[in-house]
């Protein structure tokens, strides 16, 4: 069967259409600027890469360019619509309703809806995304994958704030986490890699990318995740800051006049390794300007590097433990130096990285030595083919 993927946001849509006997892609590409003005990526496999404008006035008129590029005589790769089985939509936040992918009705659509204001400029747009699709595709199923449905099996020690109790029963406020699509992916991907059972193996993935999060996964459960009620919360990021005294909202706001909507904007966009080294958000930017000698990029490639050795202690000791530490996403996959930065705080767990393992880029692969304690590795990971499995799973 092919399942067009599909991941949408307030004036972006991201798609890929998978056929998920072969795993392969067919085509793939972007909607960019929806409702501005326009623009289609578009790439079939084994194709070029072409880039033209077209009017979006709304997400209708994006997935209608995405029907029609894929269904093209000349750089289509199916005949017609009714050779795509289903569509699988990623969904950011699934509050407490949504343990697992769901096949998508009224009642899900509401529920999903049911969540907007815990994760007000995603939900939304992945709602539109929906609609537009049922619009375009009658009849075809779709299936919604949540990205905070595989931390549902958090126990309350570790997904409860240290909050009034009320805000938990009135208001949901509690932690979620995300990237589950990516953690529950990469260590299923683990366990298959090393021939152990899933269910008997204690996993830390470290999903490093622009946005960053870590997870504990015991016997194939995500028992602590890093993000919280949004993906503010954890590790140092790009532009996000990660874990902060909450005191110092209240010191800044104070100090630069802003208010709480100034005060979101600089901690999920001004901050992070951006804020510290005011260099660039990107790791390849960052490493450059330390190897040219500047203190604040190497202090902020430090940082980053510290806080997540911090995490990766913190789960070991929530699990007893740890068997495998997993790297994947932007920088865990092709960014070595960071990766033996981290690693060089490890050496208590018995961890030895071999260097030429280590020095390869974006392959599956074993970067630990032999003889260190816990095994170490690099599996890149792919959202998209986890969101049509889920999908074809379900219909
Ligand atoms: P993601 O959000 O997973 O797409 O990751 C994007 C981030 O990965 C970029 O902002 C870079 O910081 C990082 N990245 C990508 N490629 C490299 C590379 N070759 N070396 C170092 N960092 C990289």
């Amino acid at each position: 069967m092919n399942v067009l993927v599909i991941n949408c946001g307030s004036s972006s849509l991201k798609f890929q259409l998978i056929n998920s006997d072969t795993e392969a892609v067919l085509a793939k590409g972007l909607c960019e600027r929806i409702g501005i003005d326009g623009r289609l990526t578009y790439q079939p496999a084994g194709g070029e890469k072409k880039t033209e404008d077209k009017a979006m006035p709304t997400h209708t008129e994006a997935i209608q360019f995405v029907i029609d590029a894929l269904t093209d005589a000349e750089r289509g790769v199916v005949k017609s619509l009714e050779e795509i089985g289903a569509v699988g939509h990623r969904v950011v936040h699934g509050g407490e309703k949504f343990a697992s992918s769901v096949v998508i009705t009224e009642e899900v659509k509401k529920a999903i809806e049911e969540c907007n204001d815990l994760a007000p400029l995603h939900n939304p747009a992945n709602l539109i995304g929906i609609d537009a699709c049922e619009k375009l595709m009658p009849g075809t199923p779709m299936v919604a994958v949540f990205d905070t449905a595989f931390h549902q099996t958090m126990p309350d020690t570790a997904y409860m704030y240290g909050l009034p109790y009320e805000y938990y029963d009135k208001y949901k406020v509690r932690r979620y986490g995300f990237h589950g699509t990516s953690h529950s992916f990469v260590s299923k991907r683990v366990a298959e890699f090393l021939g152990k059972p899933y269910d008997a193996t204690r996993t830390i993935v470290c999903h490093l990318g622009n946005g960053s999060s870590i997870c504990a996964v015991k016997n194939g459960k995500s028992v602590d995740t890093s993000m919280g009620l949004t993906p503010l919360e954890g590790l140092v990021m790009g532009t996000r800051s990660g874990d902060i005294d909450p005191a110092i909202m209240e010191f800044i706001a104070k100090k630069e006049g802003l208010d709480i909507a100034g005060l979101m904007n600089v901690l999920n966009k001004k901050s992070g390794v951006e804020g510290v080294s005011g260099v660039s958000s990107d790791f390849r930017d960052l490493a450059n300007a330390a190897a040219e000698g500047n203190k604040r990029a190497e202090l902020a490639l430090e940082m980053f590097a510290y806080r997540v050795a911090k995490y990766v202690g913190s789960y070991a000791a929530a699990m007893n433990g740890v068997d495998n530490i997993v790297f994947t996403a932007g920088i865990g996959e092709n960014d070595g130096q960071t990766r033996a930065r981290i690693c060089s705080y490890l050496g208590y767990l018995g961890i030895e990285i071999d260097a030429e393992a280590n020095g390869k880029r974006g392959e599956e692969i074993v970067i630990s030595t032999p003889d260190s304690k816990v095994t170490v590795l690099v599996i890149p990971t792919n959202e998209e083919l986890a969101i049509a499995r889920e999908t074809v799973a379900l219909v």
